[in-house]
């Protein structure tokens, strides 16, 4: 190969990379747009044909960025740059003294061309990205992206909505604003939005920084961001509509609950009343007629329907103050040995043809309770147990401590409930039906009361039964921990 041809070969090599450089400079999104201008007026004057004797100037959108030898002289080579036909500004070579060479002065022309379009292509890029960037402050929709888990940009209606600047949420942990309960489901979506596998949008909660917990709906995909893979989510707030939805369920709740209450009320007053008005006729139209045990077993009749209707209307009146948040718990440290030996010995009255027992296990700390409220619950759980056994079965009342709790269980050998209807008891005016759930006085409310009483004391209550063989009602009652230190 001849020297001469050496020669251009090298040139035509130094060219490619020099184009190469300055495209790749160009569409670098990992550094600022001044540090791109500035880098490139560098490379123009790197390519220029006399560099040591030359400086460079790029000037867009009024921004000047000159290479560090810079000065304005009279021999002066420029290309204005073009964005849509309109000038945005120019690039410009400046000589130290005069070059009469022609064929440098066209080389380097067509260089200053060649940056002028690149900058051009830039200025592109810088609009589009500063159009985004409006569009993303000013959206009414939260927008935010995420890598690895991590926020890398939230837009400022994001900001506000979870109580958050954006200082405080870039590089943190985008699920940590995720409500617990939903944090499985959002995972599983992201990954999906990564995969690209098109899905529709989903409701989930979120917390902001004032701890308010809040429905969203919310949809993500995956887009490139700074030239990596990422998540663009964006949700809208529908915590209002969320709430109106609810509003609407528990009014026709209420409405439901209400026609059942008032056919029931109706039949369980009826009852009751009649009977005791019956006994009480019987009792003033033949007072002298009567023999003892006659005379008795209308006092009885009286006495047991009286009772009836007491506890029918307290459940009433217990379970409406519930519903208001009326109901008043007054607790005070007590001993619940005391109180469920107190109750047995009342419900053994009550109850003369059932087994009760009690069983205490260790000696345990006085409860925070409002005796009055736990007694109801007991009397409660106990009179059902009797009420779903057969007379001469046995009804075992335990107390025992579970860690810091005290567990309180009511067993009888009774009917039992089906699996399905475990959790259903709990709900206001639910009852059973079967064959003699007819004869069994009741309404359906006392355990929604028990779960109101135990709620209020920050408790658990539950039932555990097998259908034949017999349940257990249990509830817990949290141990003061100052209580149980001491
Ligand atoms: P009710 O006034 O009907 O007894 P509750 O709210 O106390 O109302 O109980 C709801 C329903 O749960 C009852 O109707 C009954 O079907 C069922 N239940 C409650 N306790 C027992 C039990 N110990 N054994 C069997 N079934 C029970």
């Amino acid at each position: 190969m001849s020297t001469r041809t050496e020669q251009i070969s090298q040139r035509q090599r130094t060219e490619l990379q020099w184009n190469y450089d300055v495209a790749s400079i160009a569409s670098r999104t990992d550094i600022s747009f001044d540090e791109i201008f500035r880098t490139l007026a560098a490379l123009l004057l790197s390519a220029c044909p006399l560099p040591e004797s030359a400086c460079v100037r790029i000037v867009v959108n009024n921004n000047e960025y000159k290479t560090p030898n810079f000065m304005e002289t009279l021999w002066q080579q420029a290309s204005y740059i073009r964005v849509r036909g309109v000038r945005v500004g120019r690039v410009e070579v400046n000589h130290f003294s005069e070059i009469t060479e022609a064929a440098l002065l066209k080389e380097e022309k067509s260089l200053i061309g060649t940056v002028a379009k690149i900058v051009a292509g830039v200025v592109i890029r810088m609009r589009e990205r500063e159009q985004f960037r409006v569009l993303l402050d000013s959206s009414p929709v939260g927008i935010y992206i995420v890598r690895d888990g991590k926020f890398l940009y939230v837009n400022p209606e994001f900001q506000r909505f979870m109580g958050y600047t954006a200082d405080e949420l870039i590089g943190k942990n985008s699920l940590d604003l995720v409500y617990h309960e939903d944090r499985a489901q959002v995972r599983r979506n992201t990954v999906n939005a990564l995969k690209g596998q098109l899905f529709a949008p989903y409701e989930c909660r979120v917390v902001s920084k004032d701890g308010q917990i809040r429905w969203i709906v919310e949809k993500t995909t995956s887009i490139i961001y700074e030239d990596k893979r990422a998540v663009l989510g964006y949700y809208m707030d529908i915590d209002a509509r969320k709430k109106l939805e609810w509003d609407v369920a528990k009014y026709k709740e209420l409405d439901d609950l209400k026609r059942t209450l008032l056919s029931t009320v109706s039949h369980e007053l009826r009852t009751p009343l009649s009977n005791i008005k019956g006994y009480a006729s019987l009792l003033l139209d033949h007072q002298y007629k009567l023999d003892d045990s006659d005379w008795l077993d209308f006092v009885r009749g009286i006495d047991k329907d009286t009772d009836r209707l007491t506890v029918f209307v307290n459940d009433l009146l217990n379970l409406s103050r519930l519903e208001a948040g009326l109901l008043s718990v007054n607790r005070k440290l007590r001993s619940i040995n005391r109180l469920a030996k107190e109750v047995i010995g009342e419900a053994r009255i009550r109850a003369p043809h059932h087994l009760i027992t009690l069983e205490i296990t260790g000696t345990l700390p006085r409860v925070r309770m409002d005796v009055r409220r736990i007694r109801q619950v007991l009397d409660n759980l106990i009179d059902n147990a009797c009420k779903y056994s057969a007379d001469g079965t046995k009804v075992k009342i335990s107390v025992s401590r579970k860690d810091s709790d005290i567990l309180i269980g009511v067993s009888d050998q009774g009917i039992g409930i089906a699996e399905e209807d475990l959790e259903r008891i709990f709900d206001p005016m639910y009852r059973i039906k079967h064959e003699n759930s007819e004869k069994i006085p009741g309404i359906g409310l006392g355990l929604s009361v028990c779960k109101g009483l135990i709620d209020s004391h920050s408790g658990r209550i539950w039932m555990e039964s097998k259908v034949g063989k017999g349940s257990t009602c249990w509830f817990t009652l949290p141990l003061d921990v100052r209580n149980i230190m001491g």
